[in-house]
């Protein structure tokens, strides 16, 4: 379970809210049960239940953990923002797989329309299955979906990555395992890297947003001879650079 820094006391923790329900009714908690929680950010601890009602459980600390569970290279999906719940599966699979957080973005080709004023509800679903994502597959760190960027918006964000790849399934020269093979051999132990990963719409990319890609620092890559799915491609691409990175088992 995830919480916040503030619900740390001395020697407890306090869980409320939706955990403490499902802790209570799902699953069927009770006083000495063990359970893991951590606060997102560095902190992973073992805590005992001490006290459980439906709304809160109060955990006694047992001891703190390794953080395990995160990879050591980290992967953002920036998506292009696609049809119908599609999002929502780019997010459970890659949170799943390692990715670090999201950047839906709105570029040339975007079908959908989204409207920041009135949709804060479909951000707020987006990180609530990133968070479910994050516990099922016992992640250490929750990853954010941040606010959709428009494409002039998400342009001069590349500078901060250590390495931004622009997948492109037109592109005739680079494949994902070129680009990453030198680029893995530069990575250093002492700092984890960071990396951003552009996946276009139903549509795909257009030539003038590759170009600009391109000139704000990314690399076009191909991700193999088959044309992807939009929700696939960023699930695919990231498996790869971890599984490169040597953190897929
Ligand atoms: N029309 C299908 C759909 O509705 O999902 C395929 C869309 S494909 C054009 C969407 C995005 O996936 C592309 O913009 C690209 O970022 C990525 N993609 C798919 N296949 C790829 C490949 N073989 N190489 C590189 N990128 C690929």
């Amino acid at each position: 379970y995830f919480v916040s820094p503030e619900q740390f006391k001395e020697n407890t923790v306090e869980i409320s809210g939706e955990d403490a329900r499902h802790i209570s009714k799902v699953m069927r908690g009770k006083t000495g049960d063990k359970l893991i929680v951590s606060d997102g950010i560095s902190r992973e601890t073992l805590v005992e239940i001490i006290a459980i009602e439906a709304g809160a459980v109060t955990a006694a600390i047992v001891e703190q953990l390794e953080m395990t569970h995160e990879p050591a290279l980290k992967v953002t999906i920036a998506q292009s923002l696609p049809k119908g719940d599609k999002m929502e599966t780019v997010i459970q699979k890659c949170t799943e797989i390692g990715a670090v957080s999201f950047v839906p973005f709105i570029s040339a080709r975007t079908i959908v329309q989204y409207d920041a004023k009135k949709e804060s509800k479909r951000l707020e679903r987006w990180n609530k299955i990133s968070k479910e994502a994050a516990e099922q597959s016992h992640r250490n760190t929750v990853p954010e979906v941040l606010q959709p960027l428009t494409w002039k918006q998400l342009l001069p964000t590349f500078e901060s990555y250590d390495a931004v790849y622009f997948c492109y399934e037109k592109e005739e020269g680079l494949q994902l395992r070129d680009a990453l093979r030198p680029f893995m051999q530069t990575l250093r132990s002492d700092r984890a890297p960071s990396v951003l990963l552009l996946v276009g719409p139903e549509g795909g990319f257009s030539e003038e947003e590759c170009r600009q890609a391109e000139e704000a620092g990314a690399a076009s890559v191909g991700l193999g001879r088959r044309i992807l799915r939009c929700e696939t491609a960023g699930m695919v691409a990231l498996a790869c650079i971890l599984y490169e990175s040597g953190e897929m088992g």
